[in-house]
C-alpha cells in the first residue's frame, strides 16, 4: 500500500506533499510523492491530509468502557471503592471480553494504535483474546490486588502470582508480537510487599516483560501507602524493586523531590493523564519539572469513567493547555513536545522497538486523518493542528503492524454493532451490584439508585455540585 499527504515522520520532521510504502508489517519507504509514485506505480494507493504515526497511550483501563459517563462528582477513593471495582467484579467473562473489545475500537477509530492496558483481576485472558480480534498492540496484564477491598476482587498472593505467569506463558508475544506482558499491580496499597516483589521477580525472569501500576495520583491514595508502609508510593515502590526503565507509572501527580529524583536515577516512565487528573480533582502532574530531569513522560487517557473518552487527541490538548495553565505560561509545553510524548515517548515507555515514528524499517502503525471540516479548517502548523485542533473522529485510517484495522467507520475481523450493544447491556446488570452493594454514594450524588434516574438539576447543582 502506498499512502500520500502530509506525512508527520516524528517530531521534528515533516514532508509536506510525501508519500509512505508499508510492505508486510514495516514502512518500506518515506519520501516526495512523486518519487514514490515512480518508484511502486502498483501498490495500491490511498490519500489522507495528515498521516502520522499511532498515538502510543501508556494507561488506559479498557474494561471500564461500561462506565462511561457514571459515577460523576466522587473522589478518587470512593469512585473506585464504591463504583468502579464493583463494577469490574460484577462482569463475567463475556461482559469482560465486550468492554475491553470496545475500548480498543474506541482507541483504534480515534487514531490511537497501541496501549498499556489495565484490565481486571478477573478474565483477564478474555481482555487478551478482544485485544488480538481487534488487532491493537498492546502491553497489558492480570491486575494484581491481594489485600482486602470493597468489591471481592482480592485474591490469595500465591493465586495472583501464579495467574500471572500462566497469563504470561500464554499470551506474551501472541499476534506476531503485537501483545506483550505487563505485570500489573493495581497500586501500592492494594497489593502486599509480597505481592509487590512478587511482581518484581516474575518481570526479571520472563524477557521482555514490563511493570505498570498506578502511583502519587492523589493524596488520599498517597496517605493510605503512608499508613500501610511508613513511605510516600513511589520510595515505598523503589524499595520493593518497582522502579526501573522496565516500569510505567500513572499519573506521578504528587511526587516529593526525593521521589523525582528516584524517577530520574532509574529511568522510570511516567505517564500523565491530565483529563483523569483534572476530573477527579486530583492535581496537576508537575510534567516541566519532569522534562528538566530527564524522566521520560508520556500520555494516558486512563479509563472511560474517569474521562470519559479513550481519544488520544483529546488528551494531547489537555496535556498542553493543563501545563500551560498550571505555569502561567504559553510555552510550557510546545506541541511538537506534546506529540512526542504521545507517540514516540509512549512507545518507549511500553517497550515497543520500532514503533512511533514514520521511517524506513519501522513498524507499520499509521493513521490517518481528513481536514475536510469546518472545524480543521484551515489547516496551519501540522503539530499546532495535532494538538489543539483535531480529534479522534478525523481519524479515517488505522493500520497496526501493516494491517488495516480501521477504515473510514469499518473495523478489521470484529462485529463492532454487536459489541456496542453487548456493552449497553451491562449497565443493567450493574444495578444488582449498585444497589445492594454501593447505594449510599450514589443516593449522595444523585438522591436516586444508580442508572434509574437522577435528582433535577438545580442552579446550585450545576455550579458546585449537590
Ligand atoms: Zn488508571
Amino acid at each position: 500500500m502506498l499512502l500520500q499527504g502530509t506525512i508527520i515522520v516524528d517530531a521534528r520532521t515533516v514532508l509536506e506533499d510525501g508519500a509512505i510504502v508499508i510492505e508486510d508489517d514495516r514502512i518500506a519507504a518515506v519520501d516526495d510523492s512523486a518519487d514514490l509514485y515512480e518508484e511502486y506505480p502498483d501498490h495500491e494507493r490511498r490519500r489522507y491530509d495528515l498521516i502520522m504515526p499511532g498515538l502510543v497511550q501508556s494507561h488506559v483501563h479498557s474494561v471500564q468502557s461500561p462506565g462511561r459517563a457514571r459515577a460523576d462528582g466522587l473522589g478518587l477513593c470512593e469512585w473506585l471503592s464504591d463504583q468502579i471495582l464493583p463494577m469490574e467484579a460484577a462482569m463475567g467473562p463475556e461482559a469482560t471480553r465486550a468492554a475491553a473489545a470496545l475500548g480498543y475500537l474506541e482507541c483504534l477509530a480515534s487514531g490511537t494504535t497501541t496501549v498499556v492496558d489495565h484490565p481486571s483481576v478477573e478474565h483477564t485472558a478474555e481482555a487478551f483474546e478482544s485485544a488480538i480480534e481487534t488487532g491493537i498492540r498492546a502491553r497489558m496484564g492480570k491486575v494484581l490486588i491481594d489485600k482486602t477491598d470493597s468489591a471481592g476482587l482480592a485474591e490469595a498472593t500465591e493465586t495472583a502470582l501464579t495467574e500471572t505467569e500462566r497469563l504470561l506463558t500464554r499470551y506474551h508475544g501472541a499476534r506476531d508480537g503485537r501483545i506483550q506482558y505487563a505485570v500489573t499491580p493495581r497500586f501500592a496499597a492494594s497489593c502486599s510487599e509480597a505481592c509487590l516483589r512478587g511482581a518484581r521477580a516474575l518481570a526479571n525472569r520472563h524477557d521482555g516483560v514490563r511493570i505498570h501500576t498506578h502511583a502519587a495520583e492523589e493524596s488520599e491514595t498517597i496517605e493510605t501507602v503512608r499508613e500501610a508502609t511508613d513511605k510516600r508510593p513511589i520510595q515505598w515502590l523503589h524499595e520493593v524493586g518497582l522502579t526501573g526503565s522496565d516500569v510505567v507509572l500513572a499519573h506521578c501527580v504528587q511526587t516529593s523531590d526525593a521521589e523525582r529524583d528516584l524517577l530520574a536515577e532509574t529511568g522510570t516512565h511516567v505517564c500523565y493523564c491530565p483529563s483523569a487528573n483534572m476530573k477527579l480533582g486530583a492535581g496537576i502532574a508537575p510534567v516541566g519539572d519532569y522534562l528538566d530531569r530527564e524522566i521520560n513522560v508520556t500520555i494516558g487517557s486512563d479509563g472511560p469513567p474517569s474521562n470519559d473518552t479513550l481519544d488520544g487527541f483529546t488528551e494531547l490538548r489537555q496535556a498542553a493547555l493543563l501545563q500551560r495553565v498550571s505555569r502561567r505560561d504559553p510555552t510550557a509545553l510546545s506541541a511538537r513536545g506534546v506529540f512526542r510524548m504521545g507517540t514516540r515517548s509512549g512507545a518507549e515507555a511500553a517497550g515497543f522497538d520500532a514503533v512511533g515514528r514514520l521511517a524506513e524499517g519501522w513498524k507499520a502503525d499509521i493513521v490517518g486523518l481528513s481536514t475536510e471540516t469546518a472545524r480543521a479548517t484551515p489547516r496551519g502548523d501540522p503539530y499546532a493542528h495535532l494538538v489543539f485542533v483535531a480529534q479522534g473522529a478525523d481519524v479515517r485510517f488505522t493500520m497496526v503492524d501493516g494491517e488495516v484495522q480501521y477504515d473510514d467507520g469499518d473495523y478489521s475481523g470484529v462485529d463492532a454493532a454487536a459489541i456496542r450493544r453487548r456493552v449497553e447491556q451491562i449497565p443493567d446488570r450493574l444495578d444488582v451490584w449498585a444497589i445492594t452493594g454501593s447505594h449510599q454514594a450514589w443516593r449522595r450524588v444523585s438522591g436516586h439508585s444508580p442508572f434509574v434516574g437522577c435528582e433535577p438539576v438545580t442552579s446550585h447543582s450545576l455550579s458546585w455540585g449537590s
